[in-house]
């Protein structure tokens, strides 16, 4: 099945009682209980799937989670309340028998590499960074420090580099190392690295899937070797997502190949705009034909599909002509997150990127005239006339 009918049939209608509702609704139920109580204890034993207690498994969650799982090809997901929360349990489920040493990509979501400094390392696990564009890096790295988790983004922010993920799975899964790849900006209308050899795919469905700015969580969608072991830690530790955020996201991601092939097309005919501009000194998007990660980008993507971010770097701007520029945007809304309907500017220096030295920044290629834009589902010509009224000054 394609994912346009995956995504408005899978996990939903489902038999409530006599009927058959169309959509999953909320079960705000906290616990759940039986005519008889030997079914209860049947299911407290894990001898008979069903419901007890919202921690462990919720209908509404259960619904979204089987849409996830179709999507992303897994075995199981597991919803959380937020991506960020979906990261540290994959990771957690990914080292709990394995050596603690995570060999990342250098350029992940910012809370992520915070994560693994504040969270993990005080924990002693020790983590290494390298540039996952570049395979003999990674393998050298592997080889190295022997890790018990490779952790990757399929589209790194906010320079939009991509990694060979069938490549790195390979090396992961011959090192014994577990694999983790955040799908958020690829989505799984791009690109489904369970696929390629992933073993964990984590989401912030806040982004492109749920796609409407109204709803914060996240996913861990795990192959069959992890599934059992990310619910069986879900069940003590409960980072589950709550029953509304559930229904929403749903809800969203009916429409989320729809509204993600309209902004894919934006992003292409903006980036194509930017390139022409005089005001624009570079851009950065993976649909660029001369872009450094292009033959991995063919191998992957669909075709005529890059994504919908866009990174672009204003010529001569400083910070105070990038805080200008910004100030003049009318439609484009300048919001710290991405993948919403409405087209979005980011600037990774005051936000994503803040916490890292201006030097460092530099080093990793992050320009203090870098911005970066997600495309939404608008008509492209007025998103184009506002990013033109901006850059004129
Ligand atoms: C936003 C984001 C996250 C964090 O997700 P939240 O839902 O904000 O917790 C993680 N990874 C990537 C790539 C993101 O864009």
């Amino acid at each position: 099945m394609k994912i346009h009918t995956k995504a408005v049939h899978a996990g939903d209608r489902k038999k409530a009682g006599d009927s058959i509702p169309v959509t999953t609704p909320i079960y705000t139920a906290t616990s759940f209980i039986y005519e008889e109580t030997t079914r209860l204890d049947r299911i407290f034993g894990h001898e008979e799937a069903g419901d007890s207690y919202a921690r462990f498994e919720n209908p509404t969650n259960r619904a979204l989670e089987e849409l996830l799982t179709a999507l992303e090809g897994g075995a199981a997901s597991l919803a959380c309340s937020s991506g960020m929360v979906a990261i540290q349990f994959a990771l957690q489920a990914a080292l709990t028998d394995r050596r603690k040493h995570v060999v990342a990509s250098h350029a992940l979501y910012g809370a992520t590499i915070r994560m693994l400094f504040a969270i993990f390392e005080p924990l002693g696990v020790e983590a290494t960074f390298v540039d996952f564009s570049d395979p003999g890096a990674v393998e050298k790295a592997i080889a190295t420090h022997k890790p018990g988790a490779v952790l990757m983004e399929t589209i790194s922010n906010p320079l939009l580099r991509a990694g060979d993920i069938g490549r790195i799975a390979e090396l992961a899964r011959k090192a014994g190392a577990a694999f983790l790849v955040d799908n958020t900006f690829a989505t799984p209308a791009l690109v489904r690295p369970i696929e390629h050899g992933a073993n964990l795919v984590v989401h912030s469905l806040t982004k492109y899937l749920a796609g409407h700015g109204d709803v914060l969580a996240g996913a861990i969608v795990a192959d069959r070797q992890h599934a059992e072991l990310v619910r069986a830690i879900s069940r003590i530790a409960g980072p589950v997502l709550g029953p509304f955020e559930s229904y929403l996201t749903m809800r969203g991601i009916k429409t989320f190949p729809l509204r993600f092939e309209r902004q894919c097309q934006n992003a292409c005919r903006i980036a194509a705009w930017l390139s022409a501009q005089p005001a624009v000194e570079k851009v950065y998007f993976p649909g660029d034909p001369g872009h450094p990660d292009a033959a991995v980008i063919r191998k992957l993507f669909p075709e005529n599909a890059y994504g919908a971010m866009i990174s672009f770097e204003v010529k001569g701007a400083g910070k105070d002509g990038i805080f200008a520029f910004m100030d003049r945007l009318k439609l484009v809304v300048r919001a710290t997150s991405l993948g919403d309907v409405h087209t979005m500017m980011l600037y990774p220096v005051i936000s994503s990127h803040r916490d890292i030295s201006p030097k460092q920044r530099e080093r990793m290629g992050i320009r203090d005239n870098l911005v970066r834009l997600s495309a939404g589902i608008e008509a492209f010509e007025d998103i184009i006339a506002d990013l033109q009224q901006a850059l004129a000054g």
